[in-house]
């Protein structure tokens, strides 16, 4: 385990970095999975590594909608995995949601080990093994599901999905929120809400609304109708192309020696 200084610059980066390591060494997490990291980190370096006011609202309107499902149904790769697993956890039982690992490579090995890991961070059931519901229009492998999970959720929280999968489920007409730090993804914009921000960020913050919102009806309506999803990613592309390259302390001006 690398030791890196609270104080360093780019703590929360590192750390998040090392969770990826982490996850591969562990088996749960893909080496594409590193890779999409590495674009996530580019995008969050460009966002000055920070919840911009429109992901706040997005993480709202996330809130209230899985506040109001019938069926919410959190979906899990090998990432969201080794990024945040206690995080998920915390927000299924907040907006009382499943939980479903869900691979683009899927292997069930895999999927157990990452059914093994949230259970260790206080998951209770975990969904993704069983495969007998699918999502159609997609190949087998990657449209497999479980049917009474994901197949039958009206509402699905999709983080870091990719875009084929991102818009079959959309034909199926759930209600789709994606966490995805690029706004030009065709995940984020398929998505009924999009959160541009990064999944370490978003996911606390949205179970944090839902603790906000669980006993006002009226906020919850409020937080849906007012967030305009198409504004929003908007607001993050600006905030990308006017931003100052976004270190607070400008730090980044030195570059990034933490690699050695
Ligand atoms: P597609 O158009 O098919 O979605 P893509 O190039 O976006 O293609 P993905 O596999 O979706 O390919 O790429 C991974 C996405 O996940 C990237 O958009 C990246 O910004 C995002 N991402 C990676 N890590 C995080 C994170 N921690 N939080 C939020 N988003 C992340
Ligand atoms: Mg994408």
């Amino acid at each position: 385990e690398t030791e890196i200084p609270e104080d360093h610059p780019r703590y929360a980066s590192l750390v998040t970095r090392h969770r990826i390591e982490a996850g591969v060494e562990k088996g749960i997490t893909s080496k594409q999975g590193l890779i999409a990291q590495g674009r996530g980190e580019a995008f969050d370096y460009l966002l000055g590594e920070r919840t911009l006011p429109s992901a706040d609202a997005a993480e709202r309107a996330a809130a209230a909608t899985l506040l109001c499902a019938d069926h919410p149904v959190l979906s899990v790769n090998g990432n969201v995995a080794a990024l945040a697993p206690a995080e998920i956890v915390d927000l299924a039982a907040a907006v009382d949601a499943d939980i479903e690992v869900n691979l683009f490579n899927h292997t069930d090995e895999r999927v157990r080990r990452i059914a093994d890991h949230l259970r260790e961070h206080g998951a209770d059931e975990v969904k993704g093994l069983a495969g007998d519901g699918e999502i159609p229009g997609l190949d087998h492998a990657r449209g497999t599901v479980d049917a009474d999970g994901i197949e039958a959720a009206d509402v699905v929280v999709v983080p870091l999905e990719d875009g084929d999968r991102a818009e079959a489920l959309d034909a199926m007409g759930k209600t789709e929120i994606v966490v995805d730090l690029n706004p030009g993804s065709r995940s984020p914009r398929t998505a009924d809400i999009p959160i541009i921000d990064n999944l370490i960020r978003a996911v606390p913050n949205v179970t944090a609304h839902a603790r906000d919102l669980a006993d006002a009806p009226a906020s919850r309506r409020d937080a849906i109708d007012s967030f305009d999803a198409d504004e929003a990613l908007a607001e993050a592309e600006a905030a990308i192309r006017e931003g100052s390259f976004g270190m607070p302390d400008d730090a980044a001006a030195d570059g990034d020696a933490s690699n050695a």
